[in-house]
């Protein structure tokens, strides 16, 4: 992950060696300001989502009139710009860069316990012919594992959908209480769909360990936003 100085976000090497890709990964909250002075999007549409920690996927093919509900998109639009919002959620940004495709997944436990990145895949694979393997994805800024604690009902909801529990460790300290990886359970889900797991890319920090991050966990209804964003320019 780069981070050069005096910017607002944080990018992976190896999605900036696209030459049609922009995107990047909110590194404190979000400010409409940030947005709007950057001379790099000022000629993107910028397309949010009422996120409800669905698995909804809203397939973009022409510019929506108004918020779409759910927590996914997928376009092979130029000059839009995909924007998930999160505070301790992890954000995924997904490239095909033959078939010219990008999405972005917010990823919460319950969007995790509904598979949401995998649809998306499943999607991506169904309406445009992308091979998973050939797919990039980055995993941006969430809680990380030693911070999520959760209970038996997030743990119980994965094993009702016939997920792995691999991404739960017992609480060292705590019964009946886990520490949940949702980065993992997350990348194991894109990998079971034929993502290779050399192709995908992870920001290695915790929104909760991070004071200028976004945490829903920390800081409740202060918390604010945190924003990541993908977009193609051709
Ligand atoms: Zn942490």
């Amino acid at each position: 992950m780069s981070v050069k100085s005096g910017s607002l976000y944080s990018r992976i090497p190896r999605l900036e060696q696209i030459p049609f890709l922009i995107h990047g990964f909110g590194i404190r909250k979000w400010k409409e300001d940030d947005y709007q002075n950057s001379p790099e999007r000022k000629d993107f549409k910028p397309v949010f989502l009422d996120q409800i920690h669905s698995d909804i996927i809203q397939v973009i093919d022409n510019i929506p009139e108004e918020k779409l509900k759910g927590d996914a998109m997928i376009t092979g639009l130029p000059f839009l710009l995909l924007i998930i919002k999160t505070a301790d959620c992890l954000p995924v940004l997904i490239v095909d860069e033959s078939q010219k495709m990008v999405a972005a997944v917010h990823c919460g436990w319950r969007g995790t316990s509904k598979r949401v990145v995998q649809k998306v895949i499943q999607r991506m694979k169904d309406l445009y012919g992308c091979h998973p393997s050939s797919l990039l994805a980055a995993l941006g800024p969430c809680i990380g594992h030693e911070c999520y604690e959760v209970g038996e009902n997030v743990y119980h909801s994965f094993e009702q959908e016939g997920l792995s529990t691999e991404s739960f460790q017992n609480h060292p300290l705590r019964r009946g209480k886990y520490l949940f990886d949702l980065k993992e359970a997350n990348l194991s889900q894109m990998v079971s769909v034929g993502v290779e797991e050399k192709n995908v890319f992870s920001a290695d920090i915790c929104t909760h360990c991070h004071e200028n991050l976004p945490s829903f966990r920390r800081d409740k209804d202060k918390a604010g936003r945190t924003l990541s964003f993908i977009g193609m320019s051709s």
